[in-house]
C-alpha cells in the first residue's frame, strides 16, 4: 500500500480523533475539507467541489476537497450549525513561512450549536445552552451553561422519575446536550430532545465520572467540596456539572473563567410547566407560527437590551410560587409604572447600553476586538445615569439590585487606550491612542516623518564630515549618502561605499541602515504594540469579570421591570393581589394576546371567581368559536402574569398563588403537533392527573373529544370528576366541552359551577356575545357556524333538516334537548329509504361536530344516497 501524503497522513490522524465533526482544516488562506465532509459541506453550502491527490505516488486516487476562505469562514460555520452539525477547527499552530517541513496543525476548538459565542450566529433575545443530563437509579440532573454570557446552574431531583427533570429541559430548551447512559436510555427524554426540542444530543457516559467531576468543579469554582458548591446533597448533580464543564473545556481548549458562578434551581422557587402547556399558552413563541410575534412575551417585551430581553424570557418561561418573591417584583414594576416621565427617561438611557453579558463573555474569552471593548465602555458611560433616575425607587427589589459597581474605572481604562472608532480588526493597528505608548507613539512618528529622520540624519553627516552630501533613497540600496567624486576621499571610517557612479559615490552608515530596518518594519511593529496593549487591556478587563457580571445582571433586571411596567401603562394592565388565598378572583379579564392581535373588533372582557371550595371546577359550554378557548387560556395566562410580577390585562386580580398550571387542548385544536391521537391525549391526561395538586390550575380544553361520543363523554365525565373530588384530586379545573350532558354534574357534586359563552341567533345567523354567564349551554349553534364558515346554503338547509330529524327522535337526555323546527327532515329521510343513513345519523352527536366533521358527514350520505 503506497503511503499517503504527509499532509494528508497529519489531517487523517486529527480526523480520525474528531469523527463526529465536520473538520475545517487551514491551509494557507482557506480551510479546506476532505472526504466525506467535503461531500456534506459542498452540498450544504453549494460549494465547489473539487479533488487532491490522496498517495504521492498514485495520482489517481483522488479524495474530494471543498474549501472555504478564512476570512469568510464564520458565516459557513454557522450555516453548518444551524444544521445541526459540528465543527472542529484545525489550525496552523507556526508560520509556515518559518516552519521547517510539514506545518504543525491542531484542533484548537470544536463550535457546536451548545458552545456558540459569536453573535452572528446567536439570538440576541434568547440564551443559548449547553446542557448535561445525569440520569441514576436513585436521582437526576441537569446542568445547564450558556457559554456567551457565563450564565451556568444546576437542578436536580431525587428519585427515579424523571417528570421533573423533563420540565427543567423543557424551560430551558437547550441547543445541545451530553447525555450519560441512564439519560440517554429514557425514550421520554429522547423524545423531548429530539422532536420536541430539535436539540443536538449525544451520549457521552465517559465524562460523568464522579471523581473527576468532583475535580473540575474544585478547579472551576474554587471550592474544596461539593458541599462547597451547594450541591453536596446530589451526587447526580456532581456529575452533571463535572460533566459539562468536561465537554466546555474538550471543545473550546480556552478560558472559561467567566463560568463562575454556579447556580442551583432549587426546588420550589419556580413554578414547574411542562412542555405542552408552555406550548399551548404560547407563552415565548406562537404554536402556528413558532415566531415570537403572537405570543405572552411579544406583548410583554418592551426592553431596550439584549440582557433585558433574555431576562424577560426567562422569567415568562419560569413564574415564581412565592407570594414574597411575586410581591417584591410587583413593587418595583408598580414604582416605574407610577413614574411616567422617569420611565421613559430610563428606556431612552437604557437604549444606549450594549449585550454587557456577551461583550464580558467575548473579553474572557478571548474574541473580543477594539469595537467591543468600546460598546462596554460606552454602556458603562450609561451607569452613573440609570442610578441616577433611579434614586427615587425604594422598593426592596430595586434597592438590592441598585447595589451595584458603576466600573466607571473599567470605562475609564477602554476609553484612555482605545481610540473612539476602532478598526474591526485589533491585527492592523490604528487604534490604540497617542500617549499609551512611548513605542507605539515614536514609531508612529517615524512612519509620519520618514523624511524629517532622512533630513536630521543628512545635517548632521555635513557637520560630522564638513562635506555636501545628501541622504537619498532607491528600492535597491535603501538609503544611502550621496558624495559627489570630487569630495569622496576621507570620508569617516563608518561609512560603507555602495556604488560608484560617474560623479558620484554612495555610502551606507550603521545608523542609516538601522533606520531603514526601523521604518520598512515600524508599521508591523506598531500594529504587533498595538495587539499586546490591546491584549493586555483585554485580560484586565477579564480579570473583572465578576464585577461586571454583576452589574450586568441589574441592568437586565432594571430593563425587564421596566417593560413590564411600560405594558402595563400601554395596555391599560392592573397591579394584582397575589397571596395564598386559593382564590382567582378577575374582573373583566382579558386574553393579553388575543386583544392586541384582534385590531378590528374589540375583545370583550369577562369574570373569574374559582376558589378551594364551591367554585374549585368551571365547566365552559358554548358553541364552537363562542371563545370558550380564549377564556380559559386567558385565566391561566392573568395567574402566570401575576405570579411572574408582571400586572394583569383586568380591572382588578386576586390571584391565589398555583403551584402549577397544566393545559390539555382537545384533540381537534392541536393539530400543529401533528399527531393529536386520542392515546398521545390521554397520556397527557394521565400525566396530569399524577403530577397536579390541590393548589395547582388546571386548564383542560374539550378532552375525550378524540374519540367516539360516548366513550369520550365517558372518560371526559370520569377525568371532571376525580379533578373536582377532594378526596382525589380537588384541583381548580376550567373544563370546556361539548358533551352538554356534563353540565348534570354542578347538581350532583360540590365544588362545580356551569358557565357558558353566549351566542344569539339573529334569523339563521348567528352573532356571538362573547359574555361568559352562569348556567350550561342550551346549543351548540354547530350548523350555523357551519353557516359562518362558508358552506353553501342547500347544504346547510339539508343540515337544519336533518338535525330536525335527528332531535324528534333523540331520547330526553340530562342536557336540554331542542324541539324540532318545522320541517320535513324525516320525511325526507325516509322517503330516501335509508335506513343506513338513519343509524349514521342516529349515532351522530352534532354537538361534537366541527363543521368541517359536519361536511364530510354530508358528503358520506349523499354518496349512500
Ligand atoms: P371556542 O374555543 O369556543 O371554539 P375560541 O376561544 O377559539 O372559541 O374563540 C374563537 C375566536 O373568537 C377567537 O379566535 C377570538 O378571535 C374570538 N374571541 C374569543 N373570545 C373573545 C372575546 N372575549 N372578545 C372578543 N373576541 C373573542
Ligand atoms: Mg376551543
Amino acid at each position: 500500500m503506497p503511503e499517503v501524503t504527509p499532509m494528508m497522513r497529519q489531517y487523517f490522524s486529527i480526523k480520525e480523533r474528531n469523527t463526529d465533526c465536520i473538520l475545517f482544516f487551514r491551509l494557507g488562506d482557506f480551510y479546506e475539507m476532505f472526504g466525506d465532509d467535503a461531500l456534506t459541506a459542498s452540498k450544504e453550502l453549494d460549494l465547489t467541489l473539487t479533488s487532491r491527490d490522496r498517495r504521492a505516488e498514485d495520482p489517481d486516487e483522488k479524495i474530494p476537497m471543498c474549501g472555504v476562505p478564512y476570512h469568510s469562514a464564520e458565516g459557513y460555520i454557522g450555516r453548518l450549525i444551524a444544521k445541526g452539525y459540528k465543527i472542529a477547527i484545525c489550525e496552523q499552530l507556526e508560520d509556515p513561512a518559518t516552519a521547517k517541513g510539514l506545518v504543525d496543525r491542531d484542533i484548537v476548538r470544536i463550535v457546536t450549536p451548545g458552545t456558540l459565542i459569536e453573535s452572528s450566529m446567536l439570538d440576541e433575545g434568547k440564551s443559548n445552552y449547553l446542557c448535561a443530563l445525569y440520569v441514576g437509579a436513585l436521582d437526576n440532573a441537569a446542568c445547564f451553561a450558556d457559554l456567551s454570557t457565563g450564565e451556568i446552574s444546576v437542578s436536580y431531583f431525587s428519585g427515579a422519575d424523571v417528570g421533573h427533570l423533563l420540565n427543567e429541559v423543557a424551560a430551558f430548551s437547550p441547543a445541545e446536550a451530553v447525555l450519560n447512559a441512564g439519560a440517554y436510555e429514557n425514550g421520554e427524554l429522547h423524545h423531548l430532545l429530539s422532536d420536541k426540542l430539535g436539540c443536538l444530543w449525544q451520549q457521552d457516559d465517559g465524562r460523568f465520572d464522579p471523581a473527576q467531576s468532583l475535580s473540575r468543579i474544585a478547579g472551576q469554582f474554587g471550592v474544596t467540596s461539593a458541599d462547597e458548591a451547594g450541591i453536596g446533597g446530589s451526587p447526580a448533580a456532581v456529575c452533571a456539572v463535572g460533566a459539562l464543564l468536561s465537554y466546555m473545556a474538550d471543545t473550546q481548549k480556552t478560558d472559561l473563567s467567566h463560568l463562575s458562578n454556579l447556580r442551583i434551581n432549587s426546588g420550589g422557587k419556580f413554578m414547574e410547566l411542562d412542555i405542552q402547556t408552555l406550548r399551548s399558552l404560547e407563552l415565548v413563541s406562537s404554536s402556528r407560527t413558532l415566531e415570537k410575534k403572537g405570543s405572552l412575551l411579544w406583548v410583554l417585551d418592551k426592553t431596550k437590551t439584549p440582557m433585558g430581553r433574555r431576562l424577560l424570557r426567562s422569567w415568562v418561561l419560569r413564574p415564581l410560587v412565592s407570594t414574597v418573591e411575586v410581591g417584591r417584583r410587583l413593587a418595583a414594576v408598580e414604582e416605574l409604572f407610577s413614574e411616567t416621565v422617569l420611565r421613559s427617561e430610563l428606556m431612552l438611557t437604557l437604549r444606549n447600553v450594549g449585550d454587557m453579558e456577551r461583550l464580558i463573555g467575548k473579553i474572557v474569552y478571548g474574541t473580543a476586538g477594539g469595537r467591543d471593548l468600546k460598546a462596554l465602555q460606552y454602556s458603562i458611560v450609561q451607569l452613573p445615569k440609570i442610578l441616577a433616575l433611579l434614586a427615587p425607587m425604594k422598593s426592596g427589589l430595586m434597592a438590592e439590585l441598585k447595589k451595584i459597581d458603576d466600573l466607571q474605572d473599567i470605562g475609564a481604562l477602554i476609553a484612555k487606550t482605545i481610540e473612539d472608532d476602532p478598526p474591526f480588526s485589533v491585527r492592523e493597528g490604528g487604534f490604540i491612542r497617542q500617549g499609551v505608548s512611548e513605542e507605539v507613539d515614536y514609531l508612529r512618528g517615524l512612519l509620519k516623518d520618514s523624511t524629517g529622520a532622512m533630513a536630521a540624519i543628512e545635517t548632521k553627516e555635513r557637520e560630522r564630515t564638513g562635506k555636501k552630501l545628501k541622504v537619498g533613497y532607491n528600492k535597491v540600496f535603501g538609503y544611502y549618502i550621496e558624495i559627489p567624486r570630487a569630495l569622496s576621499d576621507n570620508v569617516p571610517g563608518d561609512y560603507i561605499r555602495k556604488q560608484t557612479l560617474s560623479n558620484c559615490e554612495r555610502f551606507i552608515t550603521q545608523e542609516l541602515k538601522e533606520l531603514e530596518t526601523t521604518l520598512l518594519t515600524a508599521k508591523d511593529r506598531v500594529a504587533a504594540l498595538e495587539y499586546e496593549i490591546f491584549a493586555d487591556l483585554r485580560e484586565r478587563i477579564a480579570s473583572e469579570v465578576g464585577r461586571i457580571q454583576a452589574t450586568s445582571y441589574s441592568v437586565a433586571s432594571f430593563d425587564a421591570l421596566c417593560s413590564l411596567a411600560e405594558t402595563a401603562a400601554k395596555n391599560n394592565y392592573c397591579m394584582p393581589e397575589v397571596d395564598m388565598s386559593g382564590v382567582i378572583d378577575i374582573r373583566d379579564g382579558r386574553h393579553p394576546v388575543v386583544e392586541k392581535m384582534q385590531t378590528e373588533s374589540l375583545f370583550v372582557p369577562n369574570d373569574t371567581f374559582m376558589d378551594m371550595d364551591g367554585a374549585r371546577t368551571l365547566i365552559i359550554t358554548g358553541p364552537n368559536m363562542a371563545g370558550k378557548s380564549t377564556y380559559m387560556r386567558q385565566t391561566a395566562l392573568i395567574v402566570l402574569m401575576a405570579q411572574m410580577g408582571s400586572f394583569v390585562p383586568a380591572r382588578s386580580a386576586r390571584i391565589g398563588v398555583v403551584d402549577r398550571v397544566f393545559t390539555r387542548i382537545g384533540a381537534s385544536d392541536d393539530l400543529s403537533a401533528g399527531k393529536s391521537t386520542f392515546m398521545v391525549e390521554m397520556t397527557e391526561v394521565a400525566e396530569i392527573l399524577k403530577s397536579a395538586t390541590s393548589r395547582s390550575l388546571l386548564i383542560l380544553d374539550e378532552i375525550g373529544r378524540g374519540t367516539s361520543t360516548y366513550d369520550g363523554m365517558a372518560v371526559a365525565r370520569a377525568v371532571l370528576e376525580y379533578c373536582t373530588d377532594r378526596r382525589k384530586l380537588g384541583a381548580k379545573a376550567l373544563f370546556s366541552t361539548h358533551y352538554h350532558e356534563l353540565t348534570a354534574i354542578e347538581k350532583e357534586t360540590g365544588g362545580v359551577k356551569n358557565y357558558s359563552i353566549s351566542a344569539k341567533k339573529r334569523g339563521g345567523d348567528i352573532i356571538f356575545l362573547r359574555k361568559i354567564v352562569p348556567g350550561g349551554a342550551d346549543d351548540s349553534y354547530g350548523i350555523e357556524v357551519a353557516g359562518l364558515a362558508g358552506i353553501p346554503d342547500s347544504v346547510i338547509k339539508r343540515a337544519k333538516a336533518v338535525l330536525a330529524a335527528l332531535e324528534s327522535d333523540r331520547k330526553p337526555a340530562s342536557a336540554p334537548s331542542k324541539k324540532p323546527e318545522p320541517g320535513d327532515g324525516q320525511m325526507t329521510l325516509l322517503d330516501l329509504g335509508g335506513s343506513e343513513i338513519a343509524e349514521t345519523l342516529k349515532k351522530t352527536d352534532l354537538n361534537t361536530l366541527t363543521p368541517l366533521e359536519a361536511l364530510n358527514l354530508l358528503f358520506e350520505l349523499k354518496k349512500k344516497i
